[in-house]
């Protein structure tokens, strides 16, 4: 098998390259609090689907249909998005690409 060179563009990797960047800290899967600025504050309350103690989501092949919070991370969002925690792989690996 072929393998891309790690510097590959986060749009040029596989599905399977792309989720395999998560480092699964669960940090995402806290709800934020919205500033009247905009500023984006992370609380310490999480998603309810979220195993706090293994960071694993409960329902993570099905959580697109029992949370319509919860929201697909590609590239494309993670490129738009402001609420994802700069330490998250996802964050690091779009800005590093810049
Ligand atoms: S914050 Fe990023 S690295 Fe952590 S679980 Fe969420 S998507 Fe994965």
């Amino acid at each position: 098998m072929r393998r891309k060179k790690s510097g590959a563009s986060p749009k040029q990797l596989s599905l399977e390259e792309w989720e395999n960047l998560c480092k699964r800290c669960g940090l995402c899967c806290f709800e934020k609090w919205v500033e009247e600025d905009g500023t984006i504050r992370p609380t310490d309350i999480p998603c309810r689907f979220l195993d706090i103690v293994t960071r694993e989501c409960k329902v993570y092949h099905k959580r697109f249909e029992v949370d319509e919070g919860c929201v697909k991370l590609t590239p494309d969002v993670v490129e738009t998005v402001q609420w994802l925690p700069p330490d998250c792989a996802y964050v690091k690996r779009i800005h590093g690409h810049r």
